[in-house]
């Protein structure tokens, strides 16, 4: 029997992390730092993700490493103790993150109705046409179950 690989065994690899806090939100480092951090571990990759502040930190970036832009969003349930708090967070990264930096920066956030799955589509789709992608984040964390996430 013949192993199969789920990866190629050839080619260029690197090691990411693809949701980051800094000081610019509830982290500890600031993007600066968490590159040398990061790259000490071996990391070649961040996805700067603050929450709901969009950050370009092209500055950083050079031969070994990659910052990505993004940011974070949430959409909370209203009345209740942040601890069973339904919420939902999606990272946006920034596929053109060479484009429209000063609009970017600008760009409103999603209103806080959190059963308005349509509202929160449409932004999605609307960071979309900015060249965003978007990744649905930590559902369990989130208190969210398959009916939240279904439509
Ligand atoms: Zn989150």
């Amino acid at each position: 029997m013949s192993k199969k690989y789920l990866l190629s065994k050839e080619g260029n690899f690197y090691k990411a992390n693809l949701h980051s806090h800094t000081v610019f939100s509830d982290g500890m480092l600031t993007p600066e730092q968490s590159k040398e951090a990061y790259k000490k571990e071996g990391y070649s990759i961040i996805a700067f993700t603050d929450h709901n502040i969009y950050k370009n930190h092209k500055h950083l970036n050079d031969d070994s490493f990659l910052a990505i832009a993004g940011y974070e969003i949430d959409i909370n349930e209203k009345g209740k103790d942040w601890q069973i708090t339904k919420t939902y967070h999606i990272n946006l990264y920034d596929t053109n993150p060479e484009e429209n930096i000063d609009i970017k920066e600008k760009t409103p956030l999603p209103k806080q109705d959190y059963n308005n799955i349509k509202m929160l589509n449409n932004y999605i789709k609307d960071m979309k046409k900015l060249g965003f992608i978007a990744c649905y984040n930590h559902p369990y964390w989130s208190l969210q179950n398959y009916d939240d996430i279904k439509t």
